[in-house]
C-alpha cells in the first residue's frame, strides 16, 4: 500500500475494501443443506484428476489437472442436498473493508497484519493472513533516512553572510522558524534541528533529527560600486604584490568553466583527434588527471 511521508509522520487510518473467498456461513463449508460431506467420485476427494494423453505412437503421457467435476474442491454434493448460498462449493465471495492503521514512525516495508483474513481456496483449509506492506511515496521536499529527515535550502549570498529567516513547513503543517542571524552559512554545509525528524515507531515521544543542507546562490555579476563597497566593509583582500618581482609577472585571463567533467571529455577527444601525443596510454593518464581534479575540488 502506497503511503505518503505525511501519513507515516502523523499516522492515518486507511480504509481498503478487499474481496476474497471465505467459508460459506450458511453450510459451514460443507456445501450441503444437511451438513453432510460428500466426497467427489471422480477424484476421490483429492481434487486432482489423472488423465492419459497420447504423445505419439505407443506413447502416453500422464497429466494431472484440477478435477473438472468438483473444481478441485474434492467434494461434490448431489443437487438435492446442495447449499443454496454457495451453490454447493462451500465457499462464498465476501467483501470486507479493512482499516489499515498507519502509525507514526512506520517505514517503507513496515507490515500491517490481519490474522486469518486472507480468504481461503478450499473450505477445509485454514485461511492465511492478510498483510499490508507499506510503500513510502517520495516526498517533494523531505528525504528520509531511517528516523532522520533531510531538507534542501537555497539561500542568497546576502542571507548566507548576514543571516536568513527560514520557514520550513513540516509534515504536520507546523511552520518551523529558523533564524541564522549571527552565524554564517557556508556553501554545501549542513545544520541540524534536533528532534524534528520522523517519530520513532512505538516510542511516541522520541523523534529523529531534521538536517538542512544549504546551497548558497552567488550573484552572477556584481556592480563595481557594490564591489568597492563590499571591499571597504569586509576589508581589502590580501595582496601578493611585491612578493614576486614585477618583471617576472605575466598577466593571464580566467575563463569560466561550467562543467569540468564535460570539459575534460571534450579536451581528451580533441587531443585524440589532433595528435599522436596521447596514444593508448592516454586512458590511464586521463584517469589520473580526473582524480587530481576531484581532489582539488574538495
Ligand atoms: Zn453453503
Ligand atoms: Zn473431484
Amino acid at each position: 500500500m502506497k503511503v505518503s511521508l505525511d501519513e507515516m509522520y502523523k499516522g492515518n487510518v486507511r480504509k481498503l475494501q478487499m474481496s476474497r473467498s471465505i467459508k460459506c456461513p450458511t453450510c459451514q463449508g460443507s456445501g450441503s443443506k444437511s451438513g453432510k460431506k460428500y466426497t467427489c467420485e471422480v477424484c476421490h476427494g483429492s481434487g486432482v484428476e489423472v488423465k492419459l494423453r497420447p504423445l505419439g505412437p505407443g506413447m502416453m503421457q500422464q497429466i494431472q489437472q484440477r478435477c473438472s467435476k468438483c473444481s478441485g474442491t474434492g467434494s461434490f454434493n448431489p443437487p438435492s442436498d446442495r447449499c443454496g448460498a454457495c451453490s454447493g462449493k462451500g465457499l462464498v465471495s465476501d467483501r470486507k473493508v479493512f482499516e489499515v492503521h498507519v502509525e507514526p514512525g512506520h517505514r517503507h516495508g513496515s507490515k500491517v497484519l490481519f490474522r486469518g483474513e486472507a480468504g481461503a481456496d478450499a473450505p477445509d483449509v485454514l485461511p492465511g493472513d492478510l498483510i499490508f506492506v507499506l510503500e513510502q511515496k517520495e516526498h517533494p521536499t523531505f528525504k528520509r533516512i531511517g528516523s532522520d529527515l533531510f531538507y534542501e535550502k537555497k539561500v542568497s549570498l546576502v542571507e548566507a553572510l548576514t543571516g536568513a529567516l527560514l520557514h520550513i513547513t513540516h509534515l504536520d503543517n507546523r511552520v518551523l522558524e529558523v533564524n541564522s542571524t549571527g552565524s554564517i552559512i557556508k556553501p554545501d554545509s549542513w545544520m541540524a534541528i534536533k528532534n524534528e525528524g520522523m517519530p520513532i515507531h512505538g516510542r511516541p515521544y522520541e523523534k529523529g533529527n531534521l538536517y538542512i543542507h544549504f546551497a548558497v546562490e552567488f550573484p552572477d555579476q556584481l556592480a563595481p560600486e557594490a564591489a568597492s563597497a563590499l571591499r571597504s566593509l569586509l576589508g581589502e583582500p590580501a595582496h601578493t604584490n611585491g612578493v614576486v618581482p614585477m618583471e617576472e609577472l605575466e598577466e593571464v585571463q580566467l575563463t569560466p568553466v561550467k562543467d569540468i567533467e564535460a570539459e575534460i571529455k571534450v579536451r581528451r577527444e580533441h587531443e585524440r583527434r589532433t595528435g599522436g601525443q596521447y596514444d593508448s596510454d592516454s586512458d590511464e593518464e586521463g584517469g589520473q588527471r580526473g582524480q587530481r581534479v576531484a581532489c582539488s575540488q574538495q
